[in-house]
């Protein structure tokens, strides 16, 4: 969705660069503001088309994380606080929330 739009964006650009690009080509630099300036323009518009090309077609998505590395992220379950009301855990007999009178088994 958001792919699809930013595609859509980027073509959009594309073209209006494109056409800025073909008219301060076309005009005679006096128009455009002096020699020193419409090369600067001439120049630089097909720049940010060829950035905008690159942008939208060519640039590759980052892949998605894998199995693994989406697991490395989650954080093991502590055995000093409660996951549900964070209070102290005890360890006799067995790990256990006062509180909550949840135990918690280890393999
Ligand atoms: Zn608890």
């Amino acid at each position: 969705m958001i792919g699809g739009l930013l595609m859509v964006l980027g073509i959009v650009l594309m073209l209006i660069f494109a056409a800025v690009t073909f008219a301060v080509w076309t005009a005679p630099a006096a128009a455009v503001g002096g020699a020193g300036l419409a090369w600067g323009l001439r120049l630089g518009f097909p720049a940010v088309v060829a950035l905008l090309v690159w942008a939208t077609f060519l640039r590759k998505p980052k892949p998605a994380p894998t199995i693994e590395e989406r697991r490395a992220l989650v954080e093991p379950l502590s055995d000093a606080d409660c996951f549900c009301c964070r209070s102290p855990l005890a360890t006799v007999p067995d790990l256990h929330c006062p509180t909550c009178k949840v135990t918690i088994y280890r393999d």
